[in-house]
């Protein structure tokens, strides 16, 4: 597709939302489709030939839109709101248009930095403590969206997740791992997380996923008595309880907002019986978070300082596209030690560059020694070289073919060749991870010396 195409096409497909947005009530808000609808009515297999824009708008039309459910219509009363914007929307555009990939810093630095900067200033708006702010730290990389800063203020940040059950998995195996590291890693089956039974399910699942044992997945009952909030009270008694049998609470998670009823649960008491017993306090406002903007019902957050970890979802009820939750820590090093995996192939800035470096050296050996040529300029890692032929009658291709295999049959190094413009030509790529200076010169050293004795045979 060309940029023409594109303005085409795109002035079309914003024509077809803009007229979905203007006529959106007149259709049944919950889809009325039956199951397997759709199936009935596209072809088998994917069309051989292209449709016209139009035929694919009137697709859509016809055939999707009947399965639909409009979580955007006004009429839109279910669960809870996860909502768009013409600037939600037009921000997807952007990022679409533009191919933002962002899973470190040097896949595009822009991303990460703005990440890092609007959930600050979420963070500001919430009125966040200072700790979970990023601001203050000196960047170093994003990697895999953990932030992994060389802090020198502050231990904190802003992370965006795609959903907060993803939130609550990260920092419980977070919080995990740090309570691994305290206790012993053969404590697993041990370790028990607290939260009321009005607990989002994706806490459950959470622990499942950690490894947590199922029956140490403490939902402690909530009723009308506390507005189905956690009871304090309940909770210390059942964390006094489990250390007597010789458990280990670890992780408790409160909310603010709960799903079924939106039951606020009492930060401050609570997180101050986590702190007494080195527990991890995530607080889940997954949806309440949105409001809680709103001076008139920051009260709600009222304790938030004493919690690890903190989480709303800017794709419920702060007009973002789907999916974008917003998780604030204030020790980011606890996610980095659980999650981080930094494989080499993401070292790019200076794996990259050092691999160039040393074929940069290979090639300088290369050049010093009249007897060779570098056959191709060398632009990454890779240098294409041959011995020169002891006379214009020969073309060198015996010479080198036997260079080759005689350096191959050392088994000390292994270099490949190829066919180039009727020349035999070997290939030396720098690339494998563990390579340094030293290998490129002992390869050398060896191709060197075969050369010279391969000279000797020739003469012979
Ligand atoms: N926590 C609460 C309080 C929720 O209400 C919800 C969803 O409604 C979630 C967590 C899960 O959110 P997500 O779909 O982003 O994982």
């Amino acid at each position: 597709m060309d940029a023409e195409q594109l303005r085409e096409y795109g002035h079309k497909m914003v024509d077809f939302i803009a007229d979905y947005y203007k006529t959106i009530e007149n259709f049944p808000v919950l889809s009325q489709v039956q199951p397997g609808y759709l199936r009935n009515l596209l072809p088998d297999s994917a069309p051989n030939q292209p449709d016209s824009f139009q035929l694919v708008l009137d697709d859509i039309q016809a055939k999707i839109l009947p399965g639909v459910t409009h979580w955007q219509s006004p009429n839109y009363f279910a669960y809870y709101p996860s909502n768009s914007s013409v600037a939600g929307f037009l921000g997807e555009m952007l990022s679409a248009g533009l191919n933002i990939v962002g899973f470190s810093w040097i896949t595009s630095p822009a991303a990460t930095e703005l990440e890092m900067i609007v959930l600050d200033w979420l963070a500001k708006m919430l009125k966040l403590p200072e700790d979970f702010l990023s601001a203050g730290t000196h960047l170093g990389f994003l990697f895999y969206k953990i932030l992994i800063y060389n802090a020198t203020v502050g231990q904190g940040g802003g992370v965006i997740q795609g959903t907060a059950s993803e939130a609550v998995l990260v920092v419980l195996l977070a919080a995990r791992d740090n309570v691994l590291r305290r206790v012993g890693k053969n404590a697993l089956e041990k370790l028990v997380v607290y939260a009321s039974d009005q607990t989002h399910s994706s806490m459950q699942k959470a622990c499942q996923i950690a490894g947590i044992h199922p029956e140490n997945c403490r939902l402690l009952k909530a009723n009308s008595s506390t507005n189905y909030a956690l009871s304090p009270e309940l909770l210390s008694e059942t964390i006094s309880h489990d250390l007597t049998i010789g458990l280990i609470p670890f992780f408790l998670c409160a909310t603010v907002g709960t799903t079924s009823s939106t039951a606020v649960d009492p930060l401050l008491s609570l997180g101050k019986i986590a702190k007494s017993y080195e527990m991890w306090f995530h607080v889940d406002a997954a949806y309440a978070g949105s409001a809680c903007v709103c001076p008139e019902f920051r009260h709600y957050m009222d304790g938030v300082e004493e919690a690890d970890s903190f989480n709303m979802n800017a794709h419920k009820w702060f007009l973002t596209n789907f999916d974008c939750s917003a998780l604030w820590v204030k020790d980011r090093c606890a996610l980095v030690q659980a999650l981080s995996t930094n494989p080499e192939y993401l070292k790019n800035k200076c794996y990259i560059r050092n691999h160039i470096e040393l074929a940069k050296h290979f090639e300088n050996l290369v050049v010093q020694d009249p007897r060779f040529e570098v056959v191709t300029p060398r632009i990454f890692s890779l240098v294409c070289f041959r011995l020169l032929p002891p006379n214009d009658e020969d073309d060198g291709n015996k010479l080198n073919h036997d260079l080759l295999d005689a350096i191959n049959s050392t088994g000390n190094v292994f270099i490949s060749h190829t066919v180039l413009s009727g020349k035999y030509v070997l290939r030396f790529a720098v690339g494998a991870p563990l390579t340094e200076e030293k290998h490129v010169n002992a390869a050398w050293k060896l191709s060197y010396h075969i050369s010279n004795e391969e000279k000797q045979t020739n003469k012979k």
